[in-house]
């Protein structure tokens, strides 16, 4: 596996398995080889998980009440480790009974290590374990980049910050209003402007038209989001001028490779840099 991402993988599951446990629990890790897969296990012996919670475990945002209990948490987690695994050309299961613990199990494939290695692979490198397995997205980290996200649904600024830490390199920073975030584009310069198009003050639309008319922010390339994804939306949105036309909700897979486009890392690609002026949609 990618040692960064199973890393962010077995510290999510391990830090669940201690939340959602008892005092004097415990939580056993254990790998096994499986054929051509090895497997490794985070049991718990905290309080379980019903059938029911079980069937939305990795959908985001289902906490099942622990907001109630006190248990800090975005409800996130497991959404993104589910991504991330997913990515690794893995599987994760769960098993578990109300009361009796649960039993996250993370499947991959085995690494095909070239010959004469001896099975150490060096921890920054991904190359020697058969790279092509993953879906490089998940596993290189970004470049370095500043994003401004104006959007007024807080799940949905959470959801782009988890998605963007898990993978790492750029900063977010999120405005709630449109007049928020035209002026925190013009304070902050950032490289890209992600746009909810369904703003409590004004539209997209003015955003992005107040971000034109701004010699400071006038070149910063937005990225138009919105639930209507009818192809008119979408054409409307580009012709207005957004580089991009993303609908809700967010396609992970789809986001984080749009992202190592426009923030490809130091030493893959040119880094991100302030086109002058763009007459119309960028590459
Ligand atoms: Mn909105």
């Amino acid at each position: 596996a990618d040692p960064t991402r199973l890393r962010q993988v077995l510290i999510n599951l391990l830090s669940n398995a201690i939340k959602y446990n008892h005092s004097g629990g415990s939580v056993v890790i254990q790998t096994r080889s499986e054929g051509d897969e090895v497997v490794v296990t985070v049991r718990d012996s905290g309080r379980g998980l019903r059938p029911d919670q079980i069937a939305n475990l990795f959908e985001p945002f289902n906490r099942f009440g622990a907001d109630l209990d006190g248990i800090q948490g975005t409800g996130i987690g497991l959404t993104i480790v589910k991504a991330i695994v997913d990515g690794m050309r893995g599987r994760i299961e769960v098993e578990s009974q109300p009361g009796r613990g649960a039993s996250f199990a993370v499947t991959l494939p085995r690494a095909q290590i070239g010959a004469g290695r001896a099975g150490v692979v060096p921890a920054t490198s991904t190359t020697a374990v058969d790279a092509a397995a993953f879906d490089t997205a998940w596993v290189a980290s970004l470049g370095s980049g500043l994003i401004l996200y104006v959007e007024d649904n807080p799940v949905n600024v959470l959801l782009v910050d988890e998605l963007l830490k898990a993978v790492g390199g750029v900063q977010l920073i999120a405005e709630g209003s449109g007049q928020g975030g035209v002026e925190r584009a013009r304070e902050c310069r950032p490289d890209l402007i992600l746009v909810d198009l369904q703003l409590p003050d004004f539209d997209g639309f003015e955003v992005l038209h107040r971000l034109r008319a701004d010699a400071a922010t006038a070149s910063i390339p937005c990225i138009a989001l919105s639930a209507n994804a009818m192809p008119e939306d979408v054409e409307r949105g580009l012709a207005a001028g957004f580089v991009d036309y993303w609908t809700k909700p967010i396609d992970f897979a789809a986001f984080i490779a749009a992202m190592h486009r426009r923030f490809p890392a130091a030493g893959a690609a040119a880094p991100l840099t302030r086109r002058p002026a763009p007459a119309g949609r960028a590459p």
